[in-house]
């Protein structure tokens, strides 16, 4: 892939754009985002230096309501993903039907370099540094990459410091007993399950006889390898940043979520003289191997660009759930396709996030907490209704499902832009 992140994405649109009719103003205003704030932010480290780091907040479109979107911590982090992100959040805020339009944030740091204290400082100062760009009706920042409820718990504080009030639906993903939804952890993993689940019937398929590979071991990954081992599939590869591991007879998931969080890196669980090395034959993987294993199911579920032109024919399985932001670069969509294998898109398969990060900002907004079996049930609800819609749409243009999807959002897009007046409008009307 020679061009920018963005460039790249933008590509899906395209290809969606021939299956709607929509206004040129409606694809015009499509194709940039509606503002980008780039800042600086001047940290005090634990040895007294001081150190600026560069933080990013990209409101892409907000006509379906408040924009939404994570804040990447990373060091890959720039300008031009960040975009793409907040490109891609618009599209799964529409095909999820939720009343947002997307954003996104990050700050190009690597994460594990920092002391908490200095993490919470950075924080903070992200927050300072984009008070005026948030907030409950205009802008909702939530996890992504690297962050997680404590950091989402440290810029509600900031943001309702600096405007002194308590609003807590400024941010999503909080920590439950600061008014986080029960759920909010586990949704992305809980949400492309119930994808997986709601197509599996329509690929023929049954649990028991359904191998999975999942690239990526973090949140979404290992919640989603463990609800796919409960539900009787056979999860025989995981790998995370350092390796992977892989065993014909499908792996025992709870044990190595369990060792995983002791000994942190996958590679280590079952080397030899671990202390698990008793639970089942295995063999170390690099990712570039996991990628290529001839499963029913694969699940890249870490960053973008993971199929490329570059792998793109060595991967063997039947089909892609995209669990992470863009995992496979437009140029291997095609191949992949032609190939014949179905790829089941990320603005559909990793929505459950956002989906009950929106339940947790309607819960702020009325005060009344939901159980998390009310969470679960609308997230099921809402993820199996947007699915089939998608799969309907994708039989009726004999489209992939990524097409489908894109299509699906831009009808919602096209129509909320049409509603507030576009030149048709004026002119037709
Ligand atoms: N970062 C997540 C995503 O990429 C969740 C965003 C949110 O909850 O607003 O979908």
């Amino acid at each position: 892939m020679s061009d920018s992140l963005f460039a790249d994405a933008s590509r899906r649109l395209e290809r969606a754009l021939k299956y709607v009719s929509l206004s040129e103003d409606t694809i015009e205003r499509l194709k940039y985002p509606k503002s980008s704030l780039i800042v600086s932010i001047p940290v005090r480290m634990d040895d007294g230096s001081l150190r600026i780091f560069q933080g990013y907040r990209v409101r892409y479109d907000d006509t379906r309501g408040p924009t939404k979107g994570g804040v990447r911590y990373h060091p890959k982090v720039s300008l031009d993903e960040v975009q793409s992100l907040a490109f891609w959040m618009t599209f799964k805020c529409a095909v999820l039907n939720l009343p947002f339009g997307g954003a996104k944030g990050g700050i190009t740091l690597n994460p594990k370099e920092l002391s908490k204290l200095e993490l919470e400082r950075l924080s903070r100062g992200y927050v300072d540094a984009i008070a005026d760009f948030i907030g409950p009706d205009v802008d909702i920042p939530a996890p992504d990459v690297y962050t997680n409820p404590m950091i989402m718990g440290w810029m509600m504080d900031q943001y309702n410091i600096i405007k002194r009030q308590l609003s807590p639906s400024v941010v999503t993903g909080k920590p439950v007993t600061i008014g986080g939804s029960l759920g909010r952890e586990t949704a992305t993993a809980t949400g492309a399950f119930f994808v997986i689940q709601t197509l599996l019937p329509k690929f023929k398929r049954i649990p028991s006889e359904t191998t999975v590979a999942v690239q990526g071991f973090g949140n979404a990954g290992a919640e989603l390898a463990e609800l796919l081992w409960k539900a009787g599939y056979k999860v025989v590869a995981v790998s995370d940043s350092q390796g992977g591991i892989y065993a014909k007879q499908g792996l025992d998931i709870p044990s190595i979520r369990r060792l995983k969080d002791a000994n942190k890196g996958i590679k280590d669980i079952y080397c030899e003289g671990s202390v698990c090395s008793n639970i089942i034959e295995h063999e170390i993987l690099t990712n570039e191997q996991l990628l290529a294993l001839d499963v029913d199911l694969l699940i890249p579920a870490a960053l973008e660009n993971q199929i490329t032109e570059a792998n793109v024919n060595d991967i063997k399985a039947k089909f892609v759930f995209e669990v992470a932001n863009g995992p496979i670069d437009s140029a291997a969509d095609l191949i992949l396709e032609t190939r014949g294998i179905q790829v089941i898109p990320d603005i559909l398969v990793n929505a459950g996030g956002v989906t009950v990060s929106y339940f947790e900002w309607v819960q702020n907004r009325c005060g009344l907490y939901w159980t998390l079996e009310e969470v679960n049930q609308r997230l099921q609800h809402k993820m199996v209704e947007e699915t089939e819609a998608i799969w309907k749409k994708s039989e009726e243009l004999s489209v992939c499902m990524r097409t489908a999807a894109y299509v699906y959002g831009l009808h919602r897009l096209g129509a909320a832009m049409n509603a507030k007046g576009t030149r048709d409008y004026y002119v037709n009307g």
